[in-house]
């Protein structure tokens, strides 16, 4: 771990940052550290930058695909809190409350910390709270601050994509009577049907159920989850008390499926069908990403139901964050490849090979 500098620019100008976003992408790239009992392992990561630089290394190979050079806009090594991360996102989530959508991604491979970042590992202690959490705690908090001049309403959607079928987790929330709606069949929920969570803890009551549906059907969730997309969507109006103007942002949080190659010799039937599916959803997200950073004309929203559903908030004054997971074990060195060079494309900042050596 002595290995990783990532020193945190504590005196950075947040707002003002959230100015350079708009219309961009934003990528932060997370290394998590090695687990418990892999002490012994052989990490790919060879260097990481204050600046955003990370150089992986596979010290076995050789070759010019053997050592490579990365940059994004922050690297957040294995020491990384959950806090410090979320410090370095706060103000694009606090946008929201000015009316922005934005929406934030976590990619890589399964086993790279995607649901760590959202989700975190556990809700029961704070510290441990991933991104959606903070971001709900955060936005409460922020609305409540602001109440004497705007009044906010929150409401909350997941919806979990599978094998190019949508479908909401937070299937019975009107047992709970904070979502006494009839589900519609679309993604797009009408506002009638938002209806207020007022605090953080409606929240994780929510996100519990949403958890236990996803689970619902499937033999293990860890396998069923890692091949779905799960979207958390926080939806804000607010009024001005004082012209009567409203304004409207959303956030969307989104864990999406493992990004790992599935071996087309062994995988078959639904294994098979699911790794399709995977595969031409992210390359579609990346294809739109990429066509909204490089200001394209034409964005093929159309192409997967992933992107679809993000439509409204990808592009245009929307802003976009995305997480990139890398596991350090030189063993995944191959798929951190393929993981860093979708997320440099996505950035619209490709560096090439020819300075990887340093
Ligand atoms: P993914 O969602 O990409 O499949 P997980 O978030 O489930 O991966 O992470 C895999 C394992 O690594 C879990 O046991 C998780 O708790 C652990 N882990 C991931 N990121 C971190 C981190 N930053 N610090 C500590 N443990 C982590």
């Amino acid at each position: 771990a002595e290995k990783y500098h990532v020193v945190l620019d504590e005196n950075r100008k947040l707002y003002n940052e959230v100015q350079d976003l708009k219309g961009n992408i934003r990528v932060y790239c997370r290394i998590r550290p090695f687990l418990p009992g892999q002490s012994q392992k052989q990490t790919s990561i060879e260097y990481v930058g204050e600046n955003g630089d990370i150089v992986v290394a596979n010290p076995s190979k050789q070759g010019k695909d053997s050592r490579r050079l990365f940059k994004f806009n922050k690297v957040f090594g294995p020491a990384a809190t959950q806090e410090e991360v979320f410090l370095d996102t706060q103000p694009l989530i606090r946008s929201v409350l000015d009316g922005y959508n934005v929406c934030i991604f976590a990619y890589g491979q399964t086993g790279s910390g995607k649901t760590y970042t959202m989700s975190g590992p556990s809700v029961s202690s704070t510290d441990d709270w991933g991104v959606n959490y903070r971001a709900l705690n955060d936005l409460f908090q922020i609305s409540q601050s602001r109440e004497s001049s705007i009044a906010y309403e929150v409401g909350v959607q997941m919806v979990e994509i599978y094998n190019e079928q949508s479908r909401f987790v937070f299937f019975n929330l009107h047992t709970l009577g904070i979502w006494n709606t009839t589900l519609p069949n679309g993604l797009a929920v009408p506002d009638a049907s938002m209806h207020p969570v007022n605090s953080t803890a409606d929240v994780l009551k929510l996100m519990n159920i949403g958890l236990m549906n996803r689970a619902v059907g499937a033999t293990a969730l860890n396998e069923r989850s890692s091949r779905s997309h799960s979207v958390l969507t926080v939806h804000v109006r607010g009024v001005d008390l004082k012209t009567d103007t409203a304004l409207r942002g959303s956030l969307h949080l989104v864990d999406l499926a493992g990004s790992e190659r599935v071996d087309r010799s062994e995988a078959t039937g639904d294994r098979l069908r699911e790794a399709q599916h995977i595969n031409k959803s992210l390359s579609a997200l990346g294809d739109v990403i990429f066509a909204l950073a490089q200001k394209n004309s034409h964005v093929p929203y159309r192409n997967s139901k992933l992107t679809q559903v993000l439509q409204s908030s990808l592009g245009g004054q929307a802003k976009t964050l995305m997480f990139v997971q890398l596991n350090p074990e030189v063993q995944s060195f191959s798929e951190t490849i393929s993981t860093l060079k979708f997320a440099e494309r996505v950035s619209g900042v490709e560096l090439g090979a020819a300075r990887s050596n340093r």
